[in-house]
């Protein structure tokens, strides 16, 4: 199925709408490396080649499946654009405005201790929360993976390639005395590199590795090798030669020892860790030496950890990862945490949100024929989708937060249907059951009508927005003024130069391409976020997990979501099998589709496998359906949680910790703070770790956040809900978002972890 997996590319085909382009990939996971690894000489065995480790995953994209046509919706802004009206809204009797239900609102439950003064320090006490990774050359392979590592992670550091630059103790510490650094990542324990001869031979000499290990020494700084040979050189790890392999396509299951359980405590226990495209040294712990094993491939050890008689610590890995590899994603956290002691700036956790769009609106579907009628749901579907959300939580309690997103059409939401599921014989039994179940949902505003708005009027772009909150409110719906997302992300800049032509995918223009009306529109109704696609270039943020502030209009920010292949047109497994197989199935309309139809189930297998991809990333951006998606086929299944339950299954097999599902105001928040705090990294602006005083300094370069593994968090106040600081435990750690105001200094408790 890997052909599927590939870069697909969306043939609108017959739909006479803007047609989003969903460049929703994210592609990696157990990929064959593209190099074939050199085989050195015995002594120091092979190496991975010099593969490029290319972007990191979350950049690489490609394209999926069709968007939904709303074509009753485009009719029906025609007719209703002027008069907007609504069989919720009563407007001739009394005249007064329903009035908004409150959203709830996310109760922060720990926030970060702070403290007056840092207190003093000798030499060798105070470090940096700044990793260095040291590798060979710019296309060292290992230096890709530690860069995907400590992006996602958002921790700032350097890298120092050898024998490029010289490792002095200048080059370490500062003149005051502080260590530059918290953690030393080494590409291969020996940094070997390829003479002309094709000998291998470290790109550091005797003295480069006796002032690393002194820096390692005085300042107690851990160090991590990826890719380590076994052997005594430059140092011994007490690891010895068994076998070694070159591992393609079929993985090599690596499982935890109980040390391993310590060191990777957010993952399974049990989990087996597929390694594939790797170079694989398999080895046994030398007689007599004190090294404790972190993970075993059957017999043989391929992760260690150990004490040179020095005293200093170090963890090895006896193989290589590629980047957005299963193993990186799932090693990575517990690499970088040993290292660092579990004091850094930035955070891992994992999210999954999921948006069903059109609410209450009615939508095309599509049949295995080719024929095409109408769908929406009815109360039966909504009861459905709140017993499968309950479902999930009882298979996998690291889904027990596990809520949908629905962005919701109000133009044909009965305000004032019963609120009840039973069976009133109600015409729109969707209206007064989605009032029933409303705290079972989370809802988002997504216009009355559903136009699409890259040239609507400002009175219209206001209208639609705040319409819709008035039909919630009717209704007794709590729906976020801050947040909007428009009808198949419209108005922010992607659409048909000529709208008299809107076959083929459209044009993104960029941001700056956006429906200025719109924005003031959305931006005078105080709509602080609006949700863009990860599809589109001009929507994708420099960093992970960040989003854009609009160029247009900065008071509103733009956060991503990811598109899916469930076609809106569908609503039962035949239908997506048609729908995907004709985009990329044997004969699919996609460049680069199949060599054969797949079956629903591969269908979900795959689509399972990309979202579980972004949800062990790491992404906290959502992933979008469509209303039809939620139709209950056959009792207990709908596409929705036939695709939800497979991919929570995917990272359930691998993490213990759990899958965050916050609702949209708090996600965008997220997504506001990690933008800052990428802006505050960028400063460079280090924070000092203070160990003795179990301390950390920070003096900010602007106003924003700051996030931080490993502080001291204390029960929040009610004075406290209203500051910027907020933190919470997240398996074994602790995170915090730390409130910055630019040149005030904060000090900050740490905990570090054993
Ligand atoms: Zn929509």
């Amino acid at each position: 199925m890997e052909q599927v997996r590939q870069h697909h590319h969306v043939h609108p085909g017959h739909h006479r709408v803007a047609v989003p382009d969903r460049r929703d990939r994210a592609v990696g996971g157990d990929r064959p490396l593209r190099h074939r690894p050199h085989h050195a000489g015995a002594d120091q065995g092979g190496r991975p080649g010099r593969g490029h480790g290319g972007p990191a995953a979350m950049n690489r994209l490609r394209p999926g499946s069709a968007p939904h046509v709303p074509l009753l919706m485009v009719v029906a802004l025609l007719i209703t654009a002027i008069t907007l009206t609504s069989p919720a809204i009563d407007d001739g009797s009394g005249g007064a405005e329903p009035v908004p239900v409150p959203v709830p609102v996310a109760v922060k439950k720990e926030v970060p201790v702070r403290v007056a003064d840092e207190g003093v320090a000798r030499r060798g006490e105070l470090v940096a929360l700044r990793q260095l990774v040291i590798a060979t050359g710019p296309d060292d392979f290992g230096l890709g993976t530690w860069r995907s590592v400590l992006d996602r992670f958002g921790t700032p550091y350097d890298v120092l390639l050898a024998g490029s630059e010289p490792v002095t103790p200048q080059r370490l510490t500062t003149p005051e005395g502080v260590g530059r650094y918290n953690a030393i990542l080494l590409t291969n324990n020996a940094l070997l590199r390829e003479g002309p001869a094709g000998q291998f031979t470290s790109a550091l000499d005797g003295p480069q590795w006796t002032a690393l290990w002194d820096y390692e020494r005085t300042y107690r700084v851990r160090q991590v090798a990826l890719n380590t040979a076994a052997g005594t050189e430059p140092e011994d790890h007490c690891l010895r030669a068994r076998s070694e392999v070159a591992v393609e396509g079929t993985p090599v299951p690596l499982a935890l020892t109980d040390a391993g359980r310590e060191v990777f405590d957010h993952l399974n226990p049990d989990v087996r860790i597929p390694l594939t495209g790797s170079y694989l040294y398999r080895t046994g712990l030398a007689p007599g030496c004190t090294a404790e094993p972190l993970l075993t491939a059957g017999d043989d050890v391929v992760a260690v950890l150990s004490r040179a008689p020095d005293g200093r610590e170090r963890l090895a890995l006896t193989f290589s990862t590629g980047v957005g590899s299963v193993p990186e994603l799932l090693l990575g956290r517990g690499l970088l945490r040993w290292a660092t002691r579990g004091v850094l700036l930035g955070e891992q956790r994992h999210w999954f949100s999921v948006d069903v769009d059109d609410w209450f609106n009615v939508t095309m579907r599509k049949y295995p024929d080719g024929r095409t009628g109408l769908y929406r749901l009815d109360g039966r579907d909504a009861v459905a989708a709140a017993a499968a959300q309950d479902e999930l939580a009882r298979r996998h309690p690291q889904a027990g937060e596990f809520r949908l997103n629905l962005p919701y059409n109000g133009s044909r939401l009965d305000a004032g249907a019963p609120a009840t599921c039973e069976d009133t014989g109600s015409p729109d039994s969707l209206s007064g059951c989605s009032k029933f179940l409303v705290d079972e949902f989370r809802w988002v505003n997504h216009t009355a009508n559903h136009p699409q708005m890259n040239d609507t009027t400002y009175a219209v772009n206001r209208a639609e927005i705040e319409r819709n909150l008035e039909f919630a409110a009717a209704a007794g719906i709590p729906v976020p003024p801050t947040v909007l997302k428009t009808p198949e992300y419209s108005g922010l800049g992607v659409y048909h130069p000529d709208r008299a032509d809107l076959s083929g995918p459209p044009t993104d223009h960029g941001l700056g391409g956006s429906n200025q009306a719109l924005l003031d529109a959305a931006r005078d109704l105080g709509v602080k976020y609006v949700q863009g696609n990860m599809s589109f270039a001009g929507h994708r943020p420099p960093c992970f997990n960040c989003g854009v502030a609009h160029p247009l209009r900065p008071e509103v920010f733009v956060v991503p979501d990811w598109p899916t292949s469930i076609a809106f047109e569908a609503t039962e497994p035949a239908e997506q099998t048609a729908l995907f197989n004709a985009a990329y199935g044997r004969a699919g309309t996609d460049p680069e589709h199949g060599d054969r139809d797949l079956t629903y189930e591969e269908i979900i297998e795959t689509e399972a496998e990309i979202a579980a991809q972004h949800l062990m990333n790491g992404s906290v951006y959502a992933h979008t359906l469509h209303q039809g998606n939620v139709r209950e086929y056959r009792p207990g299944h709908s596409l929705t949680f036939d695709w939800v339950g497979a991919t929570v299954a995917k990272y359930s097999a691998y993490f213990a910790v759990p899958l965050k599902n916050p609702d949209w105001v708090s996600l965008a928040g997220y997504v506001e703070a990690r933008t800052a705090h990428f802006a505050e990294l960028a400063a460079r602006h280090d924070a000092v770790w203070n160990r003795v005083t179990g301390t950390v300094a920070y003096t900010p370069a602007a106003t924003g956040a700051l996030f931080v593994t490993g502080l001291e968090t204390r029960p929040a106040t009610e004075a406290d809900q209203r500051s910027a600081d907020e933190a919470e435990t997240y398996g074994s750690d602790t995170v915090s978002r730390v409130g910055l105001t630019a040149g005030d200094r904060v000090v900050l408790k740490t905990r570090p972890a054993a």
